[in-house]
């Protein structure tokens, strides 16, 4: 018992806070913001906000009253420490808050470019809304995008950027786009897609410098020698969990909050969900931290019902997508780790998907421009089902067959 408090209003603490009082959880709930908004969608960010002209309202979760008709505080200010023995939160204002279960949703942060110069106006970074709205602010005044990194941040911008009508350069250690996270062939369909738009993609290079007058960017100098000229240079190299508030209390943390498969740390009083924990999966095998709406959603969703009595481990099956031009990618399961893609559709129409196996095992698929096989491909895991490799190249093979 006892009032629950939640470190962090983003995807994963709002929606514990939601959750819990959808199940009939009647006492306190505190909801800690360290952002100048209510609790707000980051997706569009990088998509739709950034195209558009709508306002910060057009990505808020729910409206004020929302909070007030739910009793759910939500209380503007940082933690600063846990005082594990007392179930007391210290917030930076000084004020103290008793818990009886303590929920770190801290997310991540992004991971800063080591340069000189990279602290200037002209570098972007793009997590939270105060950076988007910056961005869209800048962006007509701007001539020559160099972004660094093509992950999924990197390239929806690439790409909003250039409709926007900006030059744009992007420049990628690896040897391909989006190498972490998706298959070759879905890499080089991107890296097509973004080349027919004009951006220029620049792989297995590294900025190893920034140049600026005057407090004012100029450009960029990669590790191959080149120089590109920029007057706005965007950074998306990736994140880094918020896990000090919990190592500071003595909680095991390594990359990232390390949780069970309850997402319970190791104090019994005290869970870690979504970007910041690093959940045990019996599903998987070994540990996972990912970085998606889905993820912080039902991690929540699973920690809520624990809290209100229906403790499960959390088993939800991962998917993702990512919106670059006119081009949208899905991705049901966790396509790491497979031996064997096999396509379905065709790239030269911009529409297929790429099914991962491993052995005969289906680990997930990648669809683009497919939204009927991402589904697809959803509820088959729900099912725990599987289809060859072979039905799944044949297109003339009927997905909705193998799920009746
Ligand atoms: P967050 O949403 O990051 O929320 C954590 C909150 O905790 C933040 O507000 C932070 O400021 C706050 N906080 C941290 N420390 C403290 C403290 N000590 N005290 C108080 N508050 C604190 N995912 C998808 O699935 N699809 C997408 O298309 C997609 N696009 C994205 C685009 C952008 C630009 C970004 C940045 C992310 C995108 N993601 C996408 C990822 C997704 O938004 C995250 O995985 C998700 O927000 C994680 O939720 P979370 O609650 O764990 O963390």
């Amino acid at each position: 018992g006892g009032p629950v408090i939640i470190v962090g209003a983003g995807h994963g603490g709002y929606q514990v806070a939601a959750s819990l009082r959808q199940a009939g959880f009647s006492e306190r709930i505190c909801l800690i913001n360290d952002e100048a908004h209510l609790p707000y969608q980051r997706p569009p960010l990088s998509k739709a906000y950034i195209k558009g002209s709508a306002g910060p309202e057009s990505l808020m979760f729910r409206p004020e009253k929302f909070y007030q008709d739910q009793t759910i505080e939500l209380i503007a200010g940082r933690a600063a420490s846990i005082d594990r023995t007392g179930r007391k939160l210290h917030l930076a204002s000084g004020e103290t808050l008793p818990y009886g279960h303590l929920v770190l949703a801290t997310g991540a942060r992004n991971r800063l470019l080591d340069l000189p110069n990279a602290n200037l106006p002209d570098v972007k970074y793009l997590r939270i809304l105060d950076d988007s709205e910056a961005l869209r602010l800048v962006m007509p005044s701007k001539k020559r995008a160099v972004i660094i990194g093509a992950g999924f941040i990197g390239l929806e911008f690439a790409a909003t950027a250039r409709i926007k009508g900006l030059e744009v350069d992007v420049l990628e250690l690896a040897p391909r786009v989006m190498a972490r996270a998706v298959t070759a062939e879905v890499s080089e369909y991107f890296q097509e897609r973004h080349r027919e738009a004009g951006i220029r993609i620049h792989l297995g290079v590294q900025a190893t410098s920034i140049e600026a007058e005057g407090g004012k960017v100029t450009g960029v100098s990669l590790s191959d020698g080149r120089h590109l000229p920029a007057d706005l240079v965007v950074v998306g190299v990736g994140v880094l969990p918020n896990i000090e508030l919990a190592a500071e209390a003595g909680l095991p943390v390594a990359a990232g909050i390390i949780v069970d498969e309850y997402l319970a740390t190791a104090d019994p009083d005290i869970s870690a969900i979504g970007d910041c924990a690093l959940f045990a999966s019996p599903r998987f095998g070994g540990s996972l931290r990912l970085e998606s709406v889905q993820n912080a959603t039902d991690h929540a969703r699973c920690l809520a019902a624990r809290l209100t009595g229906d403790r499960k481990p959390y088993d939800s099956h991962p998917w993702f997508w990512s919106d670059q031009g006119d081009d949208k990618l899905q991705i049901a399961g966790l396509t790491t780790g497979y031996d064997r893609v096999v396509l379905r559709g065709d790239p030269a129409k911009k529409a297929f998907s790429a099914f991962c196996y491993k052995g005969d095992k289906l680990l997930g698929i990648e669809s683009i421009n497919r939204a009927g096989d991402h589904m697809f491909g959803r509820r088959l895991q729900a099912m725990d089902r599987t289809i060859t490799p072979e039905q799944a190249a044949d297109e003339s093979f009927d997905l909705k067959g193998a799920l009746a």
